[in-house]
C-alpha cells in the first residue's frame, strides 16, 4: 500500500533535480506521474542550463522502474495554452489529475539596480506567473471533482531575502501569498494547497558555476566551495546541501491523506536555516 495509491500526479519542472525527485517519490508511492518540461528551448537570462530531454527519458525510466506510468510534455509554464494541452491530455490518459507540484523554477543573480528587464520578467513570468498559469490549468478539474491537492515550491527565500536575487525573492514571497488564496477559493471544493521552502538542496540550480562563487565568495569556485557553505547555511548539525528527497517526502506528506485537513501553510524544510537568520 502506498500513500498515493492510484493517484495521478502532475509534476513541472518534473525532468531533474527536485522535479525528478517528486516524480520518484509520487511513483514509489502509487501515482502516475505527468511530467513537464522545458527540454528544447532556452532561456537567455538564465545562466546554467535547463534541463534536456535526456534528462526527462531518466526520470521516466526511473518512473517506469517502479511499475508506474510517465507521460511527458515539452512544455513551457509562462504558455497557458501548453499547460492546457497537458492537462488534457493527462486526463485522457490518466482519467483525472489529483495532484499539482508546482515546483519549476530559475534562479539568477543580479544587484536589483543593475538587474535587466529581462532577468526581471523572466523570473516573474517563469516562478510566480507560471505558478499561476499551472494552478489554472488544474483547477477546473479538481473543482469538477471536488478534490485535489496543490504544492508549491517557494524557497527560504519566500520568507526572508537573499542578497542580489531580489527578483527571486519576489516571486519566492509572492508564490506563498498565491497558494493561501488558492488554498481560500479552493476550500470549498475539497481542494488543499500547501507551500514548501526548501533549504539548501543539492541540483542542477546550486551545483553549478554561479552558486559555486556565491558560495565561495569569489570567481572561480568549485563544488568544494559550495559544499562547505552548505555547512553554514544550515543549523542542523552536519548538513549541508540536502538530497532532493528531502522536499519530496514533504510533498509527499501534503499531497497524501496524512494532511487531509491541512491547507494554505507553508513548511521550511531548511534544516534550521531560518533559526539562524529568521
Ligand atoms: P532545477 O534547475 O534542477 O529544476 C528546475 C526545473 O524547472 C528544471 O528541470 C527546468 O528545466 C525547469 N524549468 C525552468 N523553467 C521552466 C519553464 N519555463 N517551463 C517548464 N519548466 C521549466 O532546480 P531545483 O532545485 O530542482 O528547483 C526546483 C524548485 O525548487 C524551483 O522552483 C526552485 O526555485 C526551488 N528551490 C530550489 C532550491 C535549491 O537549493 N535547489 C532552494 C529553494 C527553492
Amino acid at each position: 500500500m502506498g500513500l498515493l495509491d492510484g493517484k495521478t500526479a502532475l509534476i513541472t519542472g518534473g525532468a531533474r533535480g527536485q522535479g525528478r525527485a517528486h516524480a520518484v517519490t509520487s511513483a514509489r508511492e502509487g501515482a502516475d506521474v505527468i511530467l513537464l518540461d522545458i527540454t528544447s528551448k532556452a532561456l537567455e537570462s538564465v545562466d546554467y542550463p535547463l534541463a534536456t530531454a535526456d534528462d526527462m527519458a531518466e526520470t521516466v525510466s526511473q518512473v517506469e522502474a517502479l511499475d508506474r506510468r510517465a507521460l511527458t510534455f515539452d512544455a513551457d509554464v509562462r504558455d497557458q495554452g501548453q499547460l492546457d494541452a497537458a492537462v488534457a491530455a493527462g486526463i485522457a490518459e490518466f482519467g483525472k489529475i489529483d495532484i499539482l507540484i508546482a515546483n519549476a523554477g530559475i534562479w539568477t543573480r543580479s544587484p536589483f539596480w543593475e538587474m535587466t528587464e529581462q532577468m526581471w520578467s523572466d523570473m516573474m513570468d517563469v516562478n510566480l506567473t507560471g505558478v499561476w498559469k499551472s494552478a489554472k490549468a488544474v483547477a477546473p478539474h479538481m473543482i469538477e471533482r471536488q478534490s485535489g491537492s496543490i504544492v508549491i515550491t517557494s524557497s527560504v527565500n519566500g520568507l526572508e531575502p537573499g542578497m542580489n536575487y531580489a527578483h527571486y525573492v519576489s516571486t519566492k514571497h509572492g508564490v506563498i501569498g498565491l497558494m493561501k488564496n488558492i488554498a481560500l477559493e479552493l476550500a470549498p471544493y475539497g481542494i488543499r494547497c500547501n507551500s514548501i521552502n526548501p533549504g539548501a538542496i543539492l541540483t542542477p540550480m546550486t551545483n553549478q558555476q554561479g552558486a559555486w562563487d556565491m558560495f565561495a565568495g569569489h570567481e572561480g569556485g568549485s563544488p568544494d566551495d559550495l559544499i562547505a557553505g552548505g555547512y553554514s547555511f544550515h543549523a542542523l548539525k552536519g548538513t549541508s546541501f540536502m538530497p532532493p528527497e528531502v522536499i519530496a517526502n514533504t510533498a509527499l506528506y501534503l499531497n497524501s491523506d496524512l494532511a487531509a485537513t491541512v491547507t494554505g501553510v507553508t513548511i521550511p524544510v531548511d534544516a534550521g536555516h531560518m533559526l539562524l537568520t529568521g
